[in-house]
């Protein structure tokens, strides 16, 4: 499927420093803008419905996946997250740049309906550090700690089916990182006669 926006998807064991990462990106860079999931998680410590993310019942989200309104969703750390297909087919088809921060199996199912789609996995420097920037997070239960701990070494191991792996030691560094995937995906032949068609062409180029 050809669509003139970019889709970029993160996605990274809890605590590998996504949520910052992403942030950060998008506080730079106005042309990318997120996708709000669908959970059936509870909100957490400061999280707004519809900024975060749509919190509804497992009622709600059962319909919403017999009316067929994902475009991909899974069950993750015991809840169920999921992507609105409308949301993204309508903002990429406008040509904005989307990102979606999801997890593995998500982002497999996004490149197998998107096959231009970005797959960016973030890793944490080692695993001692990944328990205690989760244990510093202070947001989960020991268990739920040990939980993400473990479903990690399972989300790691899947890094290889993606395009790009960033590892995030130093903030800054992978910021930067993240930024070259995006800047580069725009440099792309495609994107750019889509960006510049005048210069194009004026140079006889179709
Ligand atoms: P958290 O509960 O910490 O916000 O998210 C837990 C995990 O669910 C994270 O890996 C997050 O990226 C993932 N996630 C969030 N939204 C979606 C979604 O729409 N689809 C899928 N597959 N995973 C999601």
């Amino acid at each position: 499927m050809d669509y003139p926006g970019n889709l970029f998807v993160v996605a990274a064991p809890s605590g590998a420093g996504k949520s910052s990462l992403v942030k950060a990106l998008m506080e730079l860079d106005s042309r990318v803008s997120p996708s709000i999931s669908h959970t059936t998680r509870a909100p957490r410590g400061q999280e707004v419905q519809g900024r975060e993310y749509f919190f509804v019942s497992p009622d709600a989200f059962d319909e919403m996946v017999a009316g067929d309104a994902f475009v991909e969703w899974a069950h993750v750390h015991g809840q169920r997250y999921g992507t609105s297909k409308k949301v993204i087919e309508d903002r990429i088809a406008e040509g904005a740049d989307v990102i979606l921060e999801i997890d593995f199996q998500g982002a497999l199912q996004i490149k197998k309906i998107f096959a231009n789609a970005v797959l960016i996995f973030i890793l944490p420097p080692s695993w001692e550090e990944l328990r205690a920037r989760l244990l510093r997070r202070g947001e989960d239960a020991v268990e739920t700690i040990e939980l993400r701990l473990s479903n990690a070494a399972l989300e790691v191991a899947q890094a290889r089916e993606f395009d790009f792996v960033i590892i995030n030691e130093l903030f800054e560094r992978a910021l930067f990182d993240l930024k070259a995937i995006v800047h580069a995906q725009r440099l792309k032949f495609s994107a750019q006669r889509r960006a510049r068609p005048d210069t194009f062409k004026a140079l006889n180029i179709c």
